[in-house]
């Protein structure tokens, strides 16, 4: 991008999204400084290397301004009300994302984008998205904060057809001239509220990105807010709300009829009102909100004039992500299943969802949240819970506001020993045609590194029963 040329550029954050940016702006000809607010071991490594290359990098000061900046190029992760962009908005200087960088810098042949987000789902969906778009025969890839990145997508050496790309409402805030060739918000529930400032703002990020869409917004009939953010949305003419649904599909949706995945928004044949695409059982695992992911991504894939035969192959062609509604083992008639992504209330709430009678293990650290309307839509379903981590107590007592019967083990301790005696306390309390659900419904981080040491644990944890 020649306008870039000798420009000021300022690189807001270094880490995982900044590095490339700088090194591909600075390759643009752009006079590019860093500035970051960490000053460690590891930003001092990433400076240097930069630096080599004639890149300015200021440490531990992230909320000055460098005179003369033309440009801001953020990581998705800063804050807006950070008073780096104040002083911004003060000089009158665009601040772009990581997305924005990458959709201004694609050529003029590039991939159109097929764009998913939502609070839940995102990389399941666009994994599903990809896995339909090949088997239709369309060079592709799963992109964004999955697999590549988007600047080495739009730059890099690989042709694409087309790109399934998973957006967090972060990267929305900072991309405002983005314009997917079909979007879907697969679900709202409240999330990175401290971020984004409220639930109005949140949501407002997240519609984003059916901003100028060219062939179809996709949405979740049973989410009315992502289908209120359809109609807000300014869209190019001809473009289409589809909408995707568990129950039966009116006319322009998908849905399922008798276990079957239905499509009446993208019919082939003028006679008939309706097309099959595959089954339920192609799904995998065919919960109800992996049938909803499942949907979305056919929605996608049937505006992008995918057919039938592809959704069913690409579907089953589909294996997901570990850590997300994973069946570890049956151990004495008891499943195990491990979903240790789910870290918000509302992921917890579908795995709970998919499950008839349930040991529930629960707990971590939970980022503000409330546990009331999870417990009490849960009750029913559950045998007992054994709870972990620091915010316990929390879920403990929801547990004893709305499900009172059920047995509790409160577990006092946050020690790598701690899941071996949740799982053997969850075995105890199974009965044979139970499943011992591992759905935190928090962060992982008190006990974990992260989601996937936590779901790991859990594992072993049940391999050492079985033995
Ligand atoms: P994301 O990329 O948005 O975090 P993932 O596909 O990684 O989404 O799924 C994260 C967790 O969210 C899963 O483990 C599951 O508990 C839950 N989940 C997945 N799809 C949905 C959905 N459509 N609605 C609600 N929860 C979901």
């Amino acid at each position: 991008l020649s306008e870039l040329q000798g420009k000021h550029v300022t690189v807001a954050g270094l880490g995982v999204s900044g590095v490339p940016a700088a090194r591909v702006l600075h390759g643009l000809g752009a006079h590019v400084t860093v500035v970051n607010d960490g000053d460690d071991e590891r930003a001092r490594a990433q400076a240097a290397e930069l630096e080599q290359l004639g890149v300015t990098v200021r440490l531990g000061d992230g909320d000055t301004l460098p005179e003369g900046t033309d440009l801001i190029v953020t990581a998705p992760g800063w804050r807006p009300d950070k008073p780096l962009f104040a002083a911004a908005e003060r000089a009158g200087v665009p601040v772009w994302g990581d997305v924005e960088l990458a959709w201004r810098l694609r050529g003029p042949d590039a991939a159109p984008w097929l764009a998913v987000t939502g609070t839940n789902g995102k990389t399941t969906t666009v994994q599903m998205l990809a896995s339909i778009l090949k088997a239709a025969g369309l060079r592709t890839a799963a992109v964004g904060n999955i697999g590549v990145s988007l600047l080495d997508a739009v730059l890099g050496e690989e042709r694409y057809d087309v790109l399934a790309v998973e957006l967090s409402s972060y990267q929305l805030h900072w991309a405002p001239s983005l314009r997917a060739h079909s979007a879907a918000v697969l679900n709202l529930a409240p999330d990175h509220l401290d971020w984004h400032g409220s639930m109005e703002a949140y949501a407002k990020d997240k519609g984003r990105v059916y901003e100028g869409n060219r062939v179809a917004c996709v949405y979740n009939v049973a989410d009315k807010a992502t289908e209120d953010l359809v109609r807000e949305a300014d869209v190019e003419e001809g473009c289409r709300a589809v909408g995707f649904t568990l129950g039966t599909p009116g006319p322009s949706q998908l849905g399922v009829v008798d276990d079957i995945l239905v499509d009446r928004a993208f019919v082939e044949n003028r006679h008939r009102n309706a097309q099959e695409l595959a089954q339920v059982s192609d799904v995998n695992p065919p919960a109800p909100h992996n049938i909803a992911n499942a949907l979305a991504a056919a929605a996608l894939a049937r505006a992008f004039g995918v057919p039938a035969t592809a959704v069913r192959d690409g579907l089953r062609a589909f294996t997901p992500d570990a850590h997300r509604i994973a069946h570890v083992a049956d151990v004495d008639g008891v499943a195990y299943v491990d979903d240790s992504k789910a870290t918000n209330t509302h992921a917890a709430e579908a795995s709970l969802a998919a499950y008839g009678s349930i040991v529930w293990i629960a707990g971590g650290l939970a980022k503000g949240a409330t546990f009331d309307e999870l417990v009490a839509g849960a009750a029913k379903r559950l045998r007992g819970a054994v709870l972990i981590g620091r915010d316990r107590a929390l879920i403990r007592e929801a547990l004893a506001r709305h499900a009172p019967e059920v047995p509790v083990v409160d577990l006092d301790r946050t020690d790598t020993g701690a899941m071996l005696q949740a799982v053997q306390e969850a075995r105890r309390l199974a009965r044979p045609g139970d499943t011992v659900l591992l759905a935190p419904a928090c962060a992982s981080m008190d006990m974990f590194a992260n989601y996937n040491r936590r779901g790991e644990a859990f594992a072993r944890a049940v391999r050492e029963l079985d033995a």
